[in-house]
This record gives C-alpha cells, sequence and structure tokens, in this order.
C-alpha cells in the first residue's frame, strides 16, 4: 500500500512575512511591517514581500493596517 498524504494539494498553504517598510514620525527611525500573511503555495519570500502582494487571493488582509490574522501557534498548526 502506497500512503502518500504530500498528494494533498491546498492553494493556499504558505506564510510569508511583509517586508514593506513602515516610516517613521518625526525622529523615530521606522520600521518594517513584519506581518505574516497568508499566501499561495508558490509565493516565495523575497526581500521586498509586502501585504499588498496577497490582494489576489486574501484582500482583506492585503494591507499593511490589518492586523495579522494568526498567531505563531495557530500558523503551526495549520501548516501542520
Ligand atoms: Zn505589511
Amino acid at each position: 500500500m502506497n500512503c502518500n498524504k504530500s498528494s494533498k494539494v491546498s492553494s493556499i498553504g504558505n506564510w510569508l512575512q511583509c517586508r514593506e517598510f513602515i516610516e517613521g514620525i518625526g525622529s523615530s527611525k521606522g520600521t518594517i511591517c513584519g506581518k505574516w500573511r497568508r499566501a499561495l503555495h508558490f509565493e516565495v519570500q523575497t526581500d521586498d514581500w509586502e501585504c499588498f502582494c496577497s490582494v489576489q487571493w486574501d484582500p482583506y488582509h492585503a494591507d499593511c493596517s490589518v492586523p495579522q490574522a494568526l498567531t505563531e501557534e495557530a500558523k503551526a498548526r495549520e501548516l501542520f
């Protein structure tokens, strides 16, 4: 018997981190967004990936002003 669990395909099974730089206000230096967003499985992490990139499959979260959808714990659970 060949039980291949990897044949289960999900179109969304990836998490990428937003690298959008958010400018600081006044004298503060600013920071990167750093939120994790759900992404299609063929999307890859790049140095300039940003929340807006997910607009095609998850428009609700495709903005740096929207809080991250899940905690690290929930993320790990879903990936498992
Ligand atoms: Zn962002």
